[in-house]
């Protein structure tokens, strides 16, 4: 899924971050890291009705300066331009039109994405308006009074703003399922790959847009397609120039980004490993589905209690992918693979699975009557409005609260395993994203 992007640009001082931080709340930790998108700059998710989008902070342009490094920020203001579908243009309503607003208008009149004109420090609405007014010179169309301090205005400039924004493609891809084994070398991903494959059904068919040597395989069963991601990775195991740690990460962290469902194989000999935990801990920053293949089961000596103490093993080292479904398999002898794939079509359902405001508002009644949010020390008491599903893959939920600083990690926590609990969500992470309504 790509989400339009949303470029803020300014002077330096002018309030992009508060804006920024503004339109995208709680969620500042989240660096997004989608297909088509520059790594060095931050993104940060946002969302407006039902609209997503993300939003991306170029950082104070000044057009007349010799100094050495700023106008690296300019080529940095350029780059997002470049990528986004709207551009917001804040300039300070305190200080009245400047130069550097106007040189920076010049150039933005020219570029082909649309510009919003928000006059940031308007705090008071009548005199907001006349602060405001002054900037129609810039010739940028409407400007909008707006505090990014306190949010007032900014509903208003949202309103315009998403009429600029293509609707999200939420329709997942229908008939394929992408799938990234990943492991450390030796797990036996290519033993599985070939278990799955049988050499003479592969299709190999390289992808457009990725590197050349990026070829995946796709194979069916039972009418579905999967694709199978980066074979060739799995394949190529040694690369001289960096190393074959480097190398594999690296393309493993790509694989995953690309998947739909990532199935993470364990040596059921070696167990989990913290190259293992890196692997997983990467798998939930990207939102993907997550199927845990303990491959080579047919090496373990195993009595009556192997299996049990082989899953405490595992809900110890990977407790944060607890969520997962796990499978025993030996890619050797072929048990049990062919119902990776089964668990495999469970995880990419349950990643897109939306579901619908009124249960989401259900399960959260039931779990503030059971443990009420946080009292804090001044008196001051949590207190949830509703949730609703924003997104899918992964689900994502918005919880719109009096005030998001009053629910602690712990009740967070408490939330997560009700929806846990009472919607289930199988081997998907979820997200949940906590605003303060004002
Ligand atoms: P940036 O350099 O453009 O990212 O600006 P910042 O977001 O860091 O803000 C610069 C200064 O302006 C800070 O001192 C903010 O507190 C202040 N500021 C930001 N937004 C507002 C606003 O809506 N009203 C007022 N009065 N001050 C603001
Ligand atoms: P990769 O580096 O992860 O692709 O691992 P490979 O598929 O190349 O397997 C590494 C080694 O483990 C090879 O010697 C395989 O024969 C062996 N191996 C792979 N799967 C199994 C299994 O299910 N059982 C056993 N006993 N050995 C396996």
């Amino acid at each position: 899924m790509k989400l339009p992007i949303v470029a803020i640009i300014g002077r330096p001082n002018v309030g992009k971050s508060t804006l920024v931080n503004r339109l995208a709340g709680e969620q500042s930790a989240i660096v997004y890291d989608q297909p088509g998108v520059t790594r060095d700059r931050t993104y940060l998710p946002a969302f407006w009705r039902d609209r997503e989008f993300m939003v991306v902070d170029t950082g104070g342009l000044v057009f007349n300066d010799d100094t050495e490094f700023l106008p690296l920020i300019r080529q940095q203001a350029m780059a997002a331009l470049a990528e986004a579908s709207a551009a917001i243009f804040v300039v300070d309503g305190h200080t009245g039109p400047t130069a550097g607003d106007e040189e920076i208008a010049t150039w933005l009149r020219q570029q082909p994405v649309p510009v919003l004109l928000a006059v940031n420090k308007c705090e008071s609405p009548e005199q907001g308006l006349m602060q405001a007014a002054e900037f129609w010179n810039l010739g940028l169309g409407e400007p909008f009074p707006i505090s990014a301090i306190h949010g007032s205005g900014t509903g208003d400039l949202l309103d315009a703003l998403v009429n600029y924004l293509q609707p999200v493609q939420d329709i997942p891809d229908i008939d394929e399922i992408k799938i990234a084994i990943v492991g450390r070398p030796n797990v036996g991903k290519s033993s599985l790959l070939n278990a799955f494959v049988g050499e003479e059904r592969a299709i190999v068919s390289p992808i457009s847009g990725t590197t050349r040597d990026a070829i995946d395989t796709e194979i069916e069963r039972n009418g579905q397609i999967y694709r199978l991601i980066d074979t060739a990775g799995i394949r190529k195991k040694k690369n001289v120039e960096y190393g074959p740690e480097f190398f594999s990460i690296n393309r493993a962290f790509k694989a995953i980004r690309r998947a739909d469902v990532v199935l993470l194989v364990i040596d059921a000999i070696d167990g989990v490993t913290d190259q293992d935990q890196k692997l997983a801990g990467r798998v939930i920053e990207e939102g993907r589905a997550c199927v845990v293949v303990v491959n080579k089961w047919d090496a373990v000596d195993k009595d009556s209690y192997t299996i049990y103490d082989y899953e405490k093993h595992l809900q110890e080292r990977l407790h944060f992918t607890e969520w997962s479904e796990t499978i025993f398999v030996s890619a050797l002898t072929g048990q049990r693979v062919e119902k990776i794939l089964e668990l495999v079509n469970q995880a990419a359902e349950e990643h897109k699975r939306r579901v619908s405001t009124s249960v989401i508002n259900e399960v959260l009644e039931e779990a503030v009557r059971w443990h009420s949010p946080p009292v804090s020390r001044s008196g001051k008491q949590g207190k949830i409005y509703y949730g609703t599903q924003v997104s899918t893959q992964p689900p994502t939920i918005a919880l719109f609260v009096n005030d998001a600083k009053r629910f602690n990690d712990n009740y967070r926590r408490y939330i997560e395993r009700q929806f846990r609990q009472q919607l289930g969500f199988k081997g998907t992470p979820i997200r949940l994203i906590w605003r303060s309504k004002k």
